[in-house]
């Protein structure tokens, strides 16, 4: 409804964090080898990797549990910055994750990826812990999981996909970056007949990331 906050519904893994350059350190750490030895390109399953769907549960659990990937992840380029300015312009930023999916590990999950969200310097309003549903009532939803994005638009959600290699198979509309994804938010809810208010450069801090003072580099 106009008036009310437009809200931005983000993935986590794959879209905030990037979960491949984490869990790549951590499959070529148990393994002995160097990160480079493991394609750079990979689908869904990480077959390129010879791992499983065993040998995945496994290692992500080594992952979360010994290796605190939540904790450590690198974040994608820009995002804080493009959070926040979204945030500044009245857009209501709401994390979805699905790291929960797995029976094991919650405590670990819930505060390395809050204490990681802190960290990295991401605001949000509220932030949701999903296993499948991944319907969470926001206007706009960023996934790069094809069967997410897809079960969003199933029930008449609009959903932009944050480009990997193993999503090329879903139609758009797509980015390949945060400046990217922050321009359509913007288009969309102004579309949505949401008013926006972007900051003018110059009259504050123009790296709004910084205004939770220093932090620990993620
Ligand atoms: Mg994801």
């Amino acid at each position: 409804m106009v008036g009310e906050s437009f809200i931005l519904g983000v993935d986590l893994d794959g879209v905030c964090g990037d979960y491949t350059a984490a869990f790549r350190s951590v499959v070529a750490a148990e393994r002995g080898i160097h990160p480079d030895q493991l394609a750079e390109q990979r689908s869904w399953d990480f077959g390129e990797w010879g791992i499983d769907a065993d040998e995945f549960e496994r290692l992500h659990r080594v992952a979360v549990l010994e290796h605190r990937m939540f904790r450590e992840m690198p974040p994608m380029p820009g995002v804080a910055e493009s959070l926040w300015r979204l945030s500044d312009a009245g857009i209501w930023i709401r994390i979805i994750t699905h790291r929960l999916a797995v029976n094991w590990g919650h405590a670990v999950a819930v505060s390395d990826t809050v204490e990681w969200l802190d960290a990295v310097g991401i605001p949000y309003r509220d932030i949701c812990f999903l296993g499948a549903k991944p319907q969470v009532e926001a206007d706009l939803y960023v996934d790069d999981a094809a069967h997410n994005v897809l079960a969003l638009r199933a029930r008449g959600n609009e959903v932009v996909v944050f480009d990997a290699p193993y999503n090329h198979g879903v139609e758009g509309p797509r980015v390949t970056s945060w400046a990217e994804m922050e321009a359509f938010t913007l288009a969309a809810a102004a579309r949505a007949g949401h008013p926006v208010q972007t900051q003018l450069k110059g009259l504050v801090d123009d790296d709004p990331t910084r205004r939770l003072g220093p932090r620990r580099s993620p």
